[in-house]
């Protein structure tokens, strides 16, 4: 009789299904088109002391996805509620990925914060990271290497299933590890027991925090770009720029070179700022030149 499980590490060919906290199947895939991501319910058939085969996948009720490396959506995980996107005095902030990842995190209807990291290197956080506080996202800045602001951190991330995204290099793993301490290797070690050495190289794993919440660490979307959709919809992604369209003379206004557009009067007024409002024509002219790719 199949069961239900949780996804919470995905390799290769293979997933990790969680029944209860404590009992851990490494599991096949039914079929080939089957394709179970982090944060998956799945239906699955037990078929050894540890192992069993996923049959189905649950309905999502939201998805992370990325643009790979042929251009094409791939989700990288599942049923997430926040994305926890981290930026650092090193390397520089690029405000770009940073409005990339906000707009999907708008267009999945999902929490977003940010967390600027290495405070123990500056004194002087961009001004830029609070222009986001004002438009209402959730900011803090921390030190994984002092300790610096991660309560608050960790607190913000409480009842959610968290994914972690950032450039490379911004401190994310690190800020992992001092929030899980020990716990850190714990989803690894069933495949060491197992004998299965060659499933560990992981593409995401779900670890859970001592106050409860879930955090995805998913080294794919390091590097990567978001996916958006539907270009009509990239306004939606932004979200200052969504509630002022509403005035623009043609209700499917770009707001690249329409008359009376509000966006481009609130522009001038200060009221949207140029890095937003280039952010928006960047992921608009990323997303034309994707125009070939389906999704
Ligand atoms: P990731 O690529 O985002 O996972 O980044 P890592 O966690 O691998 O960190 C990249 C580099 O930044 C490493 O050399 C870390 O030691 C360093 N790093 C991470 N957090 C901090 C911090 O709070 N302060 C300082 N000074 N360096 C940090
Ligand atoms: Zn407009």
């Amino acid at each position: 009789m199949s069961e239900i499980g949780l996804v919470i590490a995905r390799y290769k060919r293979h997933a990790l299904v969680e029944s209860t906290p404590d009992k851990r199947h490494l599991c096949q895939f039914q079929s080939r088109t089957l394709n179970p991501v982090v944060g998956d319910q799945v239906s699955w058939l037990k078929d050894g002391k540890d192992t069993g085969t996923i049959r189905l996948i649950n309905t999502r009720s939201t998805e992370l996805r990325r643009i790979n490396s042929k251009g094409r959506p791939e989700t990288v995980a599942a049923n997430l509620t926040q994305l926890v996107i981290v930026i650092a005095e090193t390397p520089a902030p690029d405000w770009f990925l940073l409005d990339r990842y906000l707009a999907a995190a708008e267009l999945e209807h999902l929490r977003a914060t940010i967390i600027f990291n290495k405070l123990d290197l500056t004194e002087t956080i961009p001004p830029t990271f609070y222009t986001y506080e004002k438009l209402g996202y959730p900011v803090s800045a921390v030190s994984a290497h002092k300790g610096t602001g991660l309560s608050a951190f960790s607190e913000s991330m409480i009842g959610e299933r968290n994914v972690v995204i950032g450039q490379s290099g911004v401190g994310k793993s690190s800020l992992i590890n001092v929030l899980m301490g020990d716990n850190i290797q714990k989803v690894g070690q069933l495949s060491d027991k197992s004998n299965l050495g060659r499933h560990t190289t992981t593409t995401a794993t779900l670890h859970r925090l001592s106050n409860g919440s879930e955090l995805i660490d998913s080294p794919g979307v390091r590097d990567y770009a978001p996916y958006i959709g539907d270009i009509q919809k990239i306004q939606q992604g932004f979200r200052e720029l969504l509630a002022l369209s509403q005035n623009c003379r043609f209700s499917d206004c770009n707001h690249l070179a329409e008359p009376d557009c509000a966006i481009k009067a609130a522009l001038v007024d200060g009221r949207i700022t140029s890095k937003r409002y280039k952010s928006y024509k960047q992921l608009f002219e990323l997303k034309e030149s994707l125009k070939t790719y389906r999704s």
